[in-house]
């Protein structure tokens, strides 16, 4: 067990079984022994790889999308350029170098960072030397401007609940002690208002998630975007609607089991886009259709500036920025896996490559 499994199973002990956010939480960003708080997962001595640091055709390709909207929008300056969970901060540092390509942009962006681990803040500080930015605990105190922001991976690493379904109740799925092993259980199952319309679309024993913090998330940058202007783009894997278990491990680029090394797995969840979209539209913004990552890299750009790049490169260096562009965008590696939504302002045109929503 490790020593933030040891804490966890004493608690337990003491007080009973946890709800399964307030594990994902204590594991992920406990101040102590929490995976974010203590390490850099990321690349390839990490955990995992995520799309920026897979090909700065990423972090450029989303750049440019920035940069038609603010042009669209009509230059507004300055205004804030923002990311929640920006990791290494390695999309900032190629979203920036791609804006530069758009007289005035670069100048008028004012960086913010949404990040909760204080370890990686000093990853970010040193990826974007040189750059003048302003790091946040939670995107309430971003400025009351103009915003163009980034979640990539972010929303898959909140805490979620789940819960199964029992006849027209549910059952929380929480985390109890087998002798001193942390172990899965249900709670007894109880009425849930939140989940009525869950029973519409759902039979006995399915699980359905929730993701409490996100709402909130959204409504903080939807409101900002409805009355200054300006665009989220949100990607991650996920799907429209939450069903059946998406809670996951991983370690040493491996799938585990999400309880046995807590603080040193990282544990995500697929997020579902359909809350974002009606939080985004509730605080009085407008939303993309959900977008296949693919399909969107695709309709900005991607395999021009994937062609532009290989001109330069040969042997290893080639083949494997050949493997980049295919991870990115085929709907057998990250395309079809990863959904991306756009949030902007009622009065904007749809930013591009986006579908438009049906309704
Ligand atoms: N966007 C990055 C990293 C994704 S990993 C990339 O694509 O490479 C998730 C990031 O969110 C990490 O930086 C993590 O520290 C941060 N994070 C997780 N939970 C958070 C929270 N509640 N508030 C702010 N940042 C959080």
């Amino acid at each position: 067990m490790t020593p933030l499994g040891e804490i966890l199973a004493r608690r337990i002990a003491a007080e009973g079984p946890m709800r399964l956010d307030h594990y994902m939480a204590a594991c992920l960003l406990d101040p102590r022994h929490g995976y974010y708080t203590t390490r850099d997962p990321f690349g390839r001595g990490g955990d995992f790889i995520t799309a920026p640091e897979i090909s700065q055709m990423f972090g450029e390709m989303l750049g440019l999308c920035l940069a038609q909207v603010w042009l669209d929008q009509g230059r507004p300056a300055p205004f804030t350029l923002a990311e929640i969970g920006p990791g290494r901060g390695t999309l900032m540092a190629d979203v920036l170098r791609a804006i530069h390509a758009v007289p005035g942009m670069a100048e008028a962006a004012q960086v913010h960072l949404v990040e909760a681990s204080h370890s990686l803040r000093e990853v970010q500080r040193a990826r974007l030397a040189g750059h003048d930015v302003t790091w946040h605990e939670s995107v309430e105190t971003l400025p009351e401007a103009p915003l163009y922001l980034l979640a990539n991976e972010f929303f898959d690493a909140l805490p979620i609940r789940q819960f199964q379904r029992a006849g027209a109740l549910w059952a929380e799925r929480q985390v109890g002690l087998a002798g001193e092993v942390l172990t899965p259980g249900l709670a007894p199952p109880t009425p849930y208002a939140a989940l009525a319309p869950r029973l519409a679309d759902t039979r006995d024993g399915d699980v359905v998630e929730i993701c409490p913090a996100a709402p909130a998330i959204v409504t903080a940058i939807a409101t900002r975007i409805a009355r200054h202007g300006g665009v989220a783009l949100v990607i991650d894997y996920g799907h429209w609607i939450s069903l059946g278990d998406t809670f996951q491990a991983l370690k040493d680029h491996a799938p585990c089991d999400p309880f046995a090394a807590p603080g040193e797995a990282d544990l995500t969840a697929h997020v579902a886009f359909a809350p974002l979209a009606a939080a985004a539209r509730a605080a009085g913004a407008r939303t993309s259709a959900m977008t296949a990552q693919g399909v969107l890299l695709e309709r900005l750009g991607i395999t021009a500036r994937a062609q532009g790049l290989a001109q330069r490169l040969s042997g290893e260096a080639l083949e494997s920025h050949i493997a980049a562009h295919r991870r990115l965008t085929h709907p057998e590696e990250m395309g079809q896996l990863f959904q991306t939504l756009a949030i902007f302002p009622p009065y904007a045109p749809l930013p591009p490559g986006f579908d438009e929503a049906s309704d």
